[in-house]
């Protein structure tokens, strides 16, 4: 990390410019002309990243930039923010919504996929790019908020769903609109009785930290119950104006988690991430998800092994402190949605006896109780405990609630024979 007296480009600078963050916004690094006062690069660089403009946007704060180690082509600050010829190459099973959010949303900007949860997308603007972003087939395009129709068209949707108690404000990053935008939307879903939550998803805090301010902060708080998950890949990451951001958050009793990807020469490493995990929680952000990274075009060159996550979530779980272990998953292609993976702790099963192996391979049997589970039912299959039936679901819980002995995709050949 450079102090910004020394990058050319930002020499001039005052302290009170560099820590303003529309002063930050308004300075982003877009062209491989500023870039390269930034960074040292080569012919070769310079030729990738404009091959790589030609079909994505590129825009670094000059704050994330300052991060950049100018000695390592593979500093994994700039892999996250420098775009490569890498990212016009397109694999067959790569595509523009690998997790088909367009197919589940109802309304332009909304994706319900869950039972109770919306994704409500308010903006297609970041205050960077970032090079792996999934949602690259809107953000970033025109660098536009969504219009006031759109976004009353969503709210109008959450309004008049009731099954929606948890609304999780995405994008792009919700956190560069503007304090008076962000505070309309908040309070027309805080109108609404059955949302219970609101989250806001958003790399503010580690792209351009300035823009958390006690004003800000001040205006969230006023929504509360509100989380905020926001997406640390990297140790380097964590610094003392990512921390104050953070911290100027979590003392506005606003809880936050953090969700990284995975991404070949940046994290797929059991100690970096170790790391991340350790950092993150010191700054009181609890880690939240780890994503495989998802098979969106032009990412190929970013993506790991499954394998490599597992051993992961093998070197976190019982090496360091329960809180500090996010879950492992992949965002299912085709909207099947977040499938959480982990290795395998149960070994084998026998009647009474469940034998489990713990994180340095100690083997043990766990003796379960000799006794009927169905005795929390009466006879009409009401639960004792709850009060009700546990029916009307669907899926794998309707096989275990007894209402269905077998599901069966679609295209299978026995469901061929079977219409003949
Ligand atoms: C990730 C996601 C959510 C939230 O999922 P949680 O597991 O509750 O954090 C909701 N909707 C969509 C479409 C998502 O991709
Ligand atoms: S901040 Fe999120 S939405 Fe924006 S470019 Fe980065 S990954 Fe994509």
């Amino acid at each position: 990390m450079r102090h910004w007296k020394e990058i050319p480009l930002f020499k001039d600078v005052t302290y009170g410019e560099w820590s303003d963050w529309r002063w930050q916004w308004r300075n982003r690094i877009e062209t491989v002309e500023e870039l390269s006062q930034v960074i040292p690069l080569t012919e070769e660089a310079k030729e990738g990243i404009r091959t790589a403009l030609q079909k994505v946007r590129m825009a670094i704060t000059p704050y994330y930039a300052s991060l950049i180690d100018p000695d390592d082509e593979r500093c994994p600050i700039r892999m996250q923010a420098v775009p490569t010829e890498s990212e016009v190459v397109v694999k067959p099973w790569e595509s523009v919504d690998p997790l088909d959010e367009d197919a589940d949303s109802p309304v332009e900007g909304l994706v319900h996929r869950y039972p109770d949860r919306v994704l409500f997308l308010v903006t297609e603007q970041c205050s960077m790019y970032c090079r792996h972003c999934t949602r690259r087939r809107v953000v970033g395009v025109t660098d536009k908020v969504a219009s006031k129709e759109r976004m009353e068209a969503g709210i109008r949707y959450i309004r008049e769903h009731e099954e929606v108690r948890d609304v999780l404000i995405s994008g792009g990053d919700p956190l560069t609109l503007g304090n008076d935008r962000l505070e309309w939307i908040l309070q027309r879903l805080r109108e609404i009785p059955h949302v219970e939550v609101v989250r806001i998803g958003s790399r503010v805090p580690v792209v351009l930290p300035q823009r958390i301010t006690g004003d800000l902060a001040k205006m969230l708080a006023k929504y509360h119950p509100l989380y905020i998950n926001t997406h640390f890949n990297h140790p380097k990451e964590i610094t003392p104006e990512s921390k104050k951001a953070c911290a100027i958050l979590a003392d506005h009793g606003i809880p936050l988690g953090n969700q990284s990807v995975l991404l070949r020469g940046v994290n797929n490493c059991p100690q970096v991430m170790k790391d991340l995990v350790h950092d993150l929680v010191r700054i009181r952000v609890r880690p939240y998800y780890i994503y495989q990274c998802d098979l969106t075009w032009g990412l190929d060159h970013f993506r790991t092994t499954v394998g490599e996550g597992l051993e992961i979530m093998e070197a976190l779980r019982g090496h360091t402190s329960g809180f500090a272990v996010p879950t492992y998953v992949i965002d299912a292609p085709g909207g099947g949605g977040k499938v959480p993976i982990s290795p395998q702790y149960i070994l084998t099963m026998g009647e009474g006896t469940v034998i489990v192996r713990n994180y340095e391979g100690v083997i043990a049997a766990y003796h379960e109780p000799s006794y009927d589970p169905r005795e929390k039912y009466d006879e009409s299959g009401v639960c004792k405990l709850c009060g009700k039936k546990h029916e009307g679901s669907r899926g794998l819980a309707s096989m275990l609630a007894g209402e269905r002995a077998s599901l069966i995709p679609e295209r299978t050949d026995r469901l061929e024979r079977r219409k003949k």
